[in-house]
């Protein structure tokens, strides 16, 4: 029995080979006890008839090995081709997506010297649930999906990461000031558990503001957790302010498996000339190698990267015109961090990662079922009452008033006509003529006072509607969850 432990490794696309080839060099140099399982992921398997963009060995090695080193893959514009790293990340449950951003001042230029900061981004939900229809003529539509127990995981994981690595402060973003239901329970969320760790400082911020100033005071932030789209968007710009985006890593991390990869993608524009800058998926082995419990090894190379950086070494989209400094190639970087293992920085703080395995120390895992009491991954069941129905109806050519004749005719006892809106904002009754309509409808039909309603209810209005010609899209149950309105408000409602 040898001790290696099996990891799979995508060469990935675009300069994916090199950086990956760059890495790899430096893990082998270093002595990482790995048994690299390499597996063909992206446009090639794209384009050899896997819409999923990865084959049935693939995800065998993957559910196999648990620990995924993956170089970034291109996603062939539109096709019906979906994202195979939003793929990835959901089929394997990796729920928590960890992007350390820091600056490397005086070695690498930027206009924040003091930036040290931790994006924890939701990884499975929000925008990215990849649910899309185009519904009208005119009109497309997301779901956003945010849950429960996807908002406790994280949002406790961005707790238990900051506790355990001895950050003091976290801040959440998101836009509830808008979307109410979703965001607003990601916060609500974020403020329960904030509770439970009161030696760590909290803010909340709307992620547009919270967005600027990370830009231009993101020394004033410490771990930032957040929901899916928002994460993905401020890690880029957050590494870029560090100096490049080449320069950041990220661990994915799910209760089997975890994927560790740069932020960047495959950088097309700059693949096969031996350019790329190989730090972000060498800073992610680091984490892979302290997720796997080799410490030394990871410290010996984080340090041995932080000497080449401190010697002035650095790729090409680092180099500027009045750069005292040395400018190489892909390989030739990682040479240079090969030539430094064993030395220490002496201008940056040496790093030390404690010697422990996977699931304790550093390494930061919240399990759905490790402690249920503390973990509220089951929300209580609710009181649910059905109380009317918003039926989407494609009408094209028609106005709000036309409409709401011709649906309050079909008013049945069960229902009334109480409001229709067009994207969202109310334009019947007593609408607007500045608001401008398109051929998508919602038309929201309430029970009268306090009375409930029944699925034989609706599938009755919507025979009476079919009846009369009526395009209906979709249908959404109206609620009360223990007496609370389970719905938005129409804007202007
Ligand atoms: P990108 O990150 O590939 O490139 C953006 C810019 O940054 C480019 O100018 C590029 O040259 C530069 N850059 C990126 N990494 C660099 C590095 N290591 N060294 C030096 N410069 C670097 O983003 P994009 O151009 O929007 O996307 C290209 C492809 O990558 C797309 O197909 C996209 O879907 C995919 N992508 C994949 C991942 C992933 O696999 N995790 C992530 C993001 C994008």
């Amino acid at each position: 029995m040898d001790n290696l432990t099996a990891i799979t490794v995508a060469r990935g696309d675009g300069i994916g080979p090199e950086i990956m080839d760059a890495t790899l060099a430096v893990l082998d140099a270093a002595g990482a006890r790995i048994k690299p399982e390499f597996i063909e992921i992206g446009e090639s398997q794209y384009l050899a008839g896997y819409s999923s963009g990865i084959s049935q060995q693939a995800w065998d090695s993957l559910r196999r090995t648990k620990v995924f080193l993956k170089a970034p893959i291109t996603t062939p514009q539109g096709g019906g081709f979906k994202s195979l790293n939003v793929t990835i990340r959901k089929t394997l449950g990796l729920y928590a997506n960890i992007r350390p951003c820091v600056s490397y001042a005086p070695f690498v230029q930027t206009l924040h010297p003091k930036m040290d900061v931790v994006i924890v981004r939701e990884n499975e939900e929000d925008l990215y649930a990849g649910i899309e229809h185009r519904q009208t003529d005119d009109v497309y539509q997301c779901l956003k999906l945010i849950t429960r127990p996807g908002c406790e995981r994280i949002i406790r994981y961005a707790f238990e990461y900051a506790q355990n690595h001895g950050r003091q402060h976290v801040t959440c973003m998101t836009k509830d000031n808008i979307m109410k239901m979703t965001d607003g329970l990601f916060h609500k969320v974020f403020d329960e558990i904030a509770k439970q760790y009161p030696a760590i400082t909290t803010h909340h911020m709307i992620i547009d503001i919270g967005a600027a100033r990370l830009a231009t005071r993101p020394e004033q932030f410490d771990v930032i957790v957040t929901p899916n789209l928002y994460g993905d968007i401020i890690s880029d710009i957050a590494a870029e302010l560090t100096g490049s985006v080449g320069l950041a890593p990220s661990a994915n991390i799910g209760e089997h498996c975890a994927m560790f990869e740069a932020i960047h993608g495959s950088a097309p524009d700059i693949a096969g000339q031996g350019i790329a800058n190989p730090s972000g998926l060498l800073l992610a082995s680091v984490l892979m190698l302290v997720h796997i419990g080799q410490p030394a090894v990871a410290q010996a190379i984080h340090n041995a990267w932080l000497c080449a950086i401190e010697d002035g070494i650095h790729s090409a989209e680092l180099h500027h015109a009045q750069s005292q400094r040395i400018a190489v190639g892909t390989q030739a970087f990682a040479q240079a961090v090969i030539d430094r293992l064993g030395q220490q920085p002496k201008h940056f703080t040496p790093v030390y990662y404690s010697g422990s395995p996977a699931s304790n120390g550093s390494e930061t895992t919240v399990s759905a079922n490790s402690s249920p009491s503390e973990l509220l991954f089951k929300s209580p069941k609710a009181d649910k009452k059905m109380v009317g129905v918003d039926v989407f109806v494609h009408a094209s050519d028609t106005s709000a008033d036309f409409l709401a004749g011709q649906l309050s005719a079909l008013t049945t006892s069960a229902f009334e006509l109480q409001m229709i809106t067009n994207r969202g904002v109310k334009v019947w009754p007593a609408g607007f003529a500045e608001t401008f309509c398109t051929d998508h409808w919602r038309c929201r039909f309430a029970a009268p006072g306090t009375n409930t309603i029944t699925h034989t209810d609706i599938i009755h209005l919507l025979e009476a509607l079919t009846a009369r010609g009526i395009d209906v899209i979709k249908t959404e149950n109206l609620c009360t969850f223990d007496g609370e309105r389970g719905y938005a408000l129409g804007q202007g409602q």
